[in-house]
């Protein structure tokens, strides 16, 4: 057995669907392969939040189907194909989907424990310069605090197999993530709003910025708070920074 099989019945493995004779193979390779063990490992991590968590997130199995996608997505990514090109989706009903799925699972990933953040800091000239080096763009971090929606931080996420900014804002016990990159490279496809398993996405291109706002707060909140980010921005783009 290799690597790409034991990675493929993995799911089925766990779940116990196996023919013993596959199974015997798939616990050979597990006990010969620190790659796919840890993979193995991950994916009972995986299963543990969200079955501790799934009173409260609800996750449907769909759901858990794309956070797993993109968990893998994350944690191979010698297996991904980054060829030029591939960062432009389609701007068709199915990719724009897809981009919805893959932006919700990252948002409710975050939320599950392991990532919420890789920079934590409530101080916008702390998490902006993180991303130098990481990023080949860099997002507009704005310090809302005083409006009620302070800044928590923000981590690198992957999203149509690329690295994108992720700004993390807090409304009370609610978490926003914030997902932009270069409008003209990135995937603009997607409707202006979106609410799905009692989450609300928000979507807009900002002149230089494709925007995505994803929360469980209520629609009006999420509303003023991407308004807020919408005026910060054109206030940051004239130059005498009013
Ligand atoms: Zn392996």
């Amino acid at each position: 057995m290799n690597c790409a099989d034991f990675e493929a019945q993995l799911d089925a493995y766990i779940d116990n669907e196996l023919p013993p004779a596959v199974v015997d193979e798939m616990t050979e390779h597990l006990g010969a392969c620190a790659a796919c063990a840890r993979s193995h490992e991950r994916q009972l991590a995986l299963r543990r939040a969200l079955t501790q968590h799934a009173p409260a997130l609800q996750a449907p199995p769909g759901l858990r189907a794309s956070i797993r996608q993109a968990i893998r997505a994350q944690i191979r990514p010698a297996a991904t194909r980054r060829l030029p090109g591939t960062w432009k989706l389609a701007t068709t009903r199915a990719s724009a989907e897809a981009l919805t799925d893959a932006l919700l699972a990252s948002h409710v990933r975050s939320l599950l424990g392991s990532h919420l953040l890789d920079v934590a800091s409530s101080d916008q000239h702390t998490v902006k310069p993180w991303f130098n080096g990481k990023l080949d763009y860099s997002p507009s971090v704005y310090d809302l605090a005083g409006r009620g929606y302070p800044l928590l931080g923000g981590r690198l996420d992957y999203v149509a197999n690329h690295a994108v900014a992720a700004l993390v804002y807090g409304r009370r016990q609610h978490v926003i993530s914030v997902f932009l990159w270069p409008a003209e490279r990135g995937p603009t496809a997607g409707p202006a709003t979106v609410t799905r398993q009692g989450y609300h996405m928000l979507h807009w291109i900002a002149p230089d910025y494709a925007y995505w706002v994803v929360s469980d707060l209520g629609s009006t909140e999420l509303r003023e708070f991407t308004q807020l980010l919408q005026r910060a921005d054109s206030a940051a783009a004239r130059p005498d920074g009013r």
